[in-house]
This record gives structure tokens, C-alpha cells and sequence, in this order.
């Protein structure tokens, strides 16, 4: 477990977040697919992705911002061991402190980012997903466990080959349809995963099963 070190007269104000939803669900995408986790998505993303589905999230001013300890009761309050922690985008805040607080409580934190902002908290694991709308910072080709690219056109395939040539050797690679455009893309991605091995598909399971 991490020792919280909270930084001196400045903690009343970095101790919340602008938060969309918090919910209880499986993890659906990606090396941890299928493993109970409690989410945080975060509010706020200047990516702009046109494929988002959740642009709901964009705005923050339409979000609550919630007090750390409203967020860290509703955590306790999941019997998962996984705390993932998406948005949005939620580089966009400092994230030190939340971090260190969730595994106090002995969870382990996850991160999903579009790696555009700089990498705050200690995170047990990162899933890197870059966007071609707004160019990541290079230190997530090192520090990710996994990236995952989501292709919605079949040039996107070769994108996606850039960025894992910039990985590490042990990161975990996925491709991932892009929801609307599964059906189109999917056989190119099979395709292109018997022929380059390394990769692996992920699939967004989560919407297969009708949860959140
Ligand atoms: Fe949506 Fe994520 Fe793209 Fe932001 S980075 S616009 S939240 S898909």
C-alpha cells in the first residue's frame, strides 16, 4: 500500500474532480477484459474524437465536481479490486492524490488515456489509447502496459503499427473496432492480427452484455 502524502495548504483545493458517473461493471475492453471493476470517468476532453461515445463527457461544467471523500465512499462501497479510472480525459487533472488514496484502500488503479497530458499518479496499470486528433505525449510508449487503438477506417491499421513500433517490447497490444463501424472493420482486423501476431483483439464486451 502507498503512504498519502498530501501536498501542504493547497489540499482543500486539488482534493476534487469534476465526475460524469461512478459505476459498479466488468471491465469490456482490453487485458482486462472481463474482471469485476469499479469506474470514475472522469469530466472533460478537448480530444474530439467524431467517434466518441461518450461526449457527454466533453464539457465538464456540466458535470458535478465531487469531493474526494464522496468519491472514495463510493469506491469502499464495490466489492471490486479494480478501480478504473477513464473519462473524459483524466489527465486533464492531477491525479497524484486520488491515486494514492484509492490504494490506500488496498484496489488496485487502472488508467485509460488518450496520453495528450502529462502522466500523473502512481497507476498498477496504464492502457494508452492514442487519437489521431491530437498528438500523445512520448513517455506513454514506455510507461503503458497496453496500448489499444481503435480503428475506424482501414488506414487506421497502419497508424496503429507506428505506435506499437514505439512501445515497449512487454506492452500488450490491441486493436479494437470502433463501435459503429464494427461489422466493416472487424474481418480487416482479424485479418491483420493472423498476420502480425503480436496483436490482440479487443472487444467492447461490455456492450455486448448490455451493461455499463
Ligand atoms: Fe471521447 Fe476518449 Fe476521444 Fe476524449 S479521447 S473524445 S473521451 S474517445
Amino acid at each position: 500500500m502507498r503512504a498519502v502524502t498530501l501536498p501542504d495548504s493547497t489540499s482543500a483545493e486539488i482534493m476534487k474532480l469534476p465526475i460524469m458517473e461512478m459505476f459498479d461493471t466488468l471491465q469490456g475492453e482490453g487485458f482486462h477484459t472481463g474482471k469485476a471493476a469499479y469506474f470514475i470517468r472522469t469530466a472533460g476532453c478537448d480530444v474530439a474524437c467524431h467517434w466518441c461515445d461518450v461526449k457527454a463527457s466533453w464539457d465538464a461544467s456540466t458535470h458535478p465536481t465531487l469531493p474526494f471523500e464522496k468519491i472514495l465512499a463510493a469506491v469502499e462501497s464495490s466489492n471490486a479490486e479494480i478501480v478504473v479510472i477513464t473519462g473524459g480525459e483524466p489527465l486533464m487533472y492531477d491525479m497524484d492524490v486520488l491515486c494514492a488514496f484509492i490504494s490506500e484502500k488496498g484496489k488496485k488503479v487502472h488508467l485509460e488515456t488518450s496520453g495528450v497530458y502529462k502522466l500523473t499518479g502512481d497507476f498498477d496499470w496504464i492502457c494508452f489509447s492514442p487519437k489521431k486528433f491530437k498528438k500523445p505525449k512520448e513517455e506513454y510508449y514506455k510507461k503503458a502496459q497496453e496500448l489499444k487503438v481503435v480503428i475506424y477506417h482501414p488506414n487506421d491499421l497502419e497508424w496503429a503499427e507506428e505506435h506499437a513500433a514505439k512501445m515497449h517490447r512487454d506492452a500488450r497490444l490491441y486493436l479494437q473496432p470502433e463501435w459503429s463501424r464494427r461489422d466493416q472493420i472487424m474481418p480487416m482486423i482479424v485479418d491483420h492480427i493472423r498476420a502480425n501476431p503480436r496483436w490482440r483483439i479487443s472487444l467492447q464486451t461490455h456492450k455486448y452484455l448490455n451493461i455499463p
